[in-house]
């Protein structure tokens, strides 16, 4: 089955009791048993829910994988995930990777004997460079936040094998409409579910997928253990969500493309960051591993008064002023000082996130209101 059937379809039929076409929300903590330890496949929620069990197989479906584990947040499914690991083992990661993400494995994972490398994967023999014989994990996220570096999945996964590691490939921005990480080798995906497969900024929720039975007894031994599991609700939403990821995702990637062609065009721009673009540095391996460029784009301006960044991010009416992304609603924030604060700044610097830059998540609105929008907003910027 193709991708617009499965998003509808996967993991759900309608529900035998009944017939409702909607699979329920099964708020409830326990399960009756008929004898001790004999159920119907579900004997408590934390260990195993009816609506997160549709939820798991729709997402599966989607990546193309056989084996998923849902959580209440990326951040949950990103903390199980490293739980693979032991003290000891080496992580490559991005060196612009998702800000919470660099601060879990620095802040939380460094104490536990963990040790981390973050490199420009987007160049992949900074990867060669940087892996040892006990490197046992490579994180990769491709595009990447905010800057819209690609890295080359098949190249990469291929590398972490041969060193014996495991590649986990954070699919949050591409999503698997325009990106099946497996499929290019990778042996975990990770998302945030919050962002476009829940779609409609009302959820917040995560997701592990592998086609690799062993570790998807681990990763579900580890979130019934450690218990980041999302609520009945929750699943309901973004089984919601992902019933229309396809046609939300052809608009944003529709809209992105406008967007961006706008602002390559506008004199007081200095530079777009856009894979779609032929110009892009890794525009060829994006047209290669992806279906189409997606929805984020960023970009700075010719003036390099911080100030100036800052206030556009405040003029525009249509796109509102936020974090997160993803959702149906266009938002304009300021990496530097939102959501890639947590980077020490030599950091962000040295990975090439300017202090000007400004980041777009272009949402399914009408495109010639969103390019008015930022028009009039660009207008009101000293250049
Ligand atoms: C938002 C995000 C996360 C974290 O997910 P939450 O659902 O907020 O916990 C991880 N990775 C990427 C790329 C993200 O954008």
């Amino acid at each position: 089955m193709n991708f617009g059937t499965l998003a509808v379809h996967a993991g759900q039929e309608p529900d035998p009791t009944t017939g409702a076409i909607m699979t329920p929300i099964y708020q409830t903590s326990t399960f009756a048993q008929t004898e001790p330890a004999v159920h119907k496949g579900y004997d408590y929620s934390r260990a195993g829910n009816p609506t997160r069990t549709a939820l798991e197989k729709n997402l599966a479906a989607l990546e193309g994988g056989k084996h998923c584990a849902a959580f209440s947040s990326g951040m949950g499914a990103i903390d199980a995930v490293l739980k693979l690991l032991k003290s000891g083992d080496h992580v490559i990661a991005g060196n612009d990777i998702y800000g919470g993400t660099y601060r879990i494995f620095t802040m939380v994972f460094e104490q536990f004997g963990l040790s981390f490398d973050f490199v420009d994967m987007s160049d992949i023999e900074n990867l060669r460079k940087a892996l040892r014989p006990d490197t046992k994990m490579v994180w990769i996220e491709t595009p990447t936040n905010p800057l819209l570096r690609i890295v080359d999945v098949r190249v990469a996964t291929q590398l972490a094998r041969k060193n014996g590691a495991l590649s986990v490939v954070d699919n949050t921005f591409a999503t698997p409409f325009l990106q099946k990480p497996l499929e290019l080798g990778a042996d975990i995906v990770v998302h945030s579910a919050t962002k476009y497969i829940g779609g409609h900024s009302d959820v917040i929720l995560g997701a592990a997928i592998t086609n690799d039975g062993s570790l998807a007894e681990k990763i579900h031994f580890i979130q019934k253990s450690s218990g980041a599991v999302p609520g009945p609700f929750d699943c309901f939403l973004a089984l919601r969500g992902t019933k229309t990821l396809h046609l939300r995702m052809q608009r944003h990637c529709e809209n992105a493309r406008l967007v961006a062609e706008f602002l390559r065009a506008h004199p007081k721009v200095k530079h777009v960051n856009y894979p779609g673009f032929e110009s892009h540095p890794n525009h060829s391996i994006a047209a290669d591993q992806m279906r189409d460029f997606g929805g984020m784009l960023s970009f700075t301006l010719k003036s390099d008064d911080i100030s100036s960044a800052k206030k556009l991010t405040t003029f525009t009416k249509i796109f509102t002023l936020a974090e997160s992304l993803g959702g149906v609603e266009s938002l304009i924030e300021h990496p530097s000082s939102m959501t890639h604060a947590s980077l020490p700044r030599d950091v962000r610097i040295k990975s090439g996130l300017e202090d000007t830059l400004i980041r777009l998540s272009v949402g399914v609105e009408d495109g010639e209101d969103l390019i008015y929008d930022l028009e009039q907003a660009l207008d009101r910027v000293s250049s």
